[in-house]
């Protein structure tokens, strides 16, 4: 948090920040080429106006999170938290905790609980895979002795980026190999037994699903140290007391955290008109994974999730700025991605199979079958074509006098089964 204060501070970002603003509504107007933005802040309407809207909003809701039913949740008389609405004061000192979960915020949540509480249990479903990875990069610290801060850090970057890369594809070709080859880091993890079957044993290939980082491997050393444990089955009813499973079992909890899962929305749950036309964002294509078809001027920072989101955003945020300074160069006031009718969706923007995802196919833009409507999950790729690549591939541009594009709205995509 100090690093990112002190960094907008010596930038200046913080002059232009409007905290506690809920953007709730945007309308563009091809006439004026503006968006006008409506706010809610502190139970008013404030109003603001832009050329250019870009979100960076994120891909889920800060409403709250996915919360499934869980029968006899109302008897139980304990504590239950879900990481979104975390209370700042919850103390679980000494408490016996069960976190329904097994994806990264089970993995980010079980070393740092079990250091305090009595006992920390994670109940899952199904489970993830799981890796260990250094937290401390030691080719990063061999070579800023050797290398200046710039030099050392292009090369761990890239070497990274590579990396990242190279284990994605060999995923990707080789799931059975590479499944083994994480099971059994996991088994021998510290020297120590971990138990494999049934918690580390997942239902679905490498990368169907996102991979967990647990960062020199503190979600394992907080189960083979005893603090923590797994129990892999299901909830078949809360109790008074804690949780009854489906295969007999009763986990006692005075605390329980409901990592279930997020709800994925798009555009940041923003209301989006153009030219008086309402845009579903669900019916809308994705345009080189950041602009929606037939919304002029807006586009929506979506990272990766198959390596750091913020590579992507990173080229995102280059892209805006190589569009604006293209509107600029010629004169134009605005950029409508332009779809063609005929266009058929092949996929939703994010391609897992994870439930979250799954659930929000329909919320969420489509992609169609090739560039610029297909989203990369592929850093080299995507650099070529968004550092490098025309601005002007499937574009229609215009200006404030010639205005007149709600009819590049698409007609709704249907997805191919
Ligand atoms: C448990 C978990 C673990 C993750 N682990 C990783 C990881 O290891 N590596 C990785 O790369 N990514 C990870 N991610 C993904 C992570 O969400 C992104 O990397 C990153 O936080 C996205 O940054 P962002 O700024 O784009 O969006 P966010 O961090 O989601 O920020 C969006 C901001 O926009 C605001 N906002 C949203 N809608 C509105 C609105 N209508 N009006 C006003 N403000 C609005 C929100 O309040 C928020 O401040 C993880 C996510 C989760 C939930």
């Amino acid at each position: 948090m100090n690093y990112i204060k002190e960094t907008a501070d010596a930038r200046g970002v913080d002059q232009h920040i409007r905290l506690d603003h809920m953007v709730t509504r945007a309308t563009w107007s091809s006439i004026d080429a503006t968006w006008t933005v409506t706010c809610r802040v502190a139970g008013s309407l404030r109003v603001y106006t832009c050329s250019f809207l870009y979100l960076c909003s994120g891909y889920y809701s800060y409403k709250g999170g996915f919360a499934p039913e869980f029968p006899g949740l109302e008897q139980f008389s304990r504590m239950v938290v879900h990481p979104q609405q975390w209370p700042k004061d919850l103390d679980y000192t000494d408490k016996r905790v069960v976190v329904i979960a097994s994806g990264a915020t089970a993995v980010t949540l079980i070393p740092a609980m079990a250091a305090t509480a009595k006992h920390v249990t994670i109940l899952q479903r199904s489970p993830s895979f799981i890796v260990s990875r250094p937290s401390h990069d030691q080719m990063a610290i061999r070579l800023r002795r050797v290398l200046p801060e710039r030099s050392a850090y292009a090369m761990v970057r890239w070497k990274n980026i590579a990396s990242a890369r190279l284990s994605f594809a060999f995923c990707k070709q080789f799931p059975n190999t590479a499944a083994r080859a994480m099971k059994s880091a996991v088994a021998r993890h510290d020297g120590r037994k971990v138990n494999l079957d049934p918690h580390f044993i997942p239902r679905y290939e490498p990368w169907d699903q996102r991979i967990c980082l647990t960062p020199d491997g503190d979600f394992f050393s907080a189960l083979t140290s005893g603090r923590a444990s797994i129990a892999t089955d299901e909830i078949s009813r809360f109790t008074r007391t804690g949780i009854s499973l489906a295969s007999g079992s009763h986990l006692d909890a005075d605390v329980v955290v409901t990592a279930t899962a997020l709800n994925l929305v798009a555009v940041g749950e923003i209301e989006l008109e153009v030219d008086g036309v309402r845009i579903d964002a669900a019916q809308s294509f994705i345009y080189k994974g950041l602009m929606l078809s037939g919304v002029p001027n807006l586009a929506w920072c979506l990272g990766y999730t198959n390596v750091s989101w913020t590579m992507r955003a990173d080229l995102s945020s280059r892209y805006v700025c190589k569009l604006l300074n293209h509107l600029d160069a010629h004169d134009v006031d605005y950029a409508v991605p332009t779809v063609e009718d005929s266009m058929v969706a092949e996929q939703s923007v994010l391609a897992l199979q994870a439930g979250y995802v799954l659930r929000a196919v329909d919320r969420l833009p489509k992609q169609g079958p090739e560039a610029p409507w297909s989203r990369h999950q592929n850093y080299f790729a995507d650099v070529h074509a968004m550092r490098f690549g025309s601005v002007d591939d499937s574009m229609a541009f215009g200006t404030r006098d010639r205005a007149s594009v709600s009819s590049s709205i698409p007609q709704k995509p249907s997805l191919n089964a």
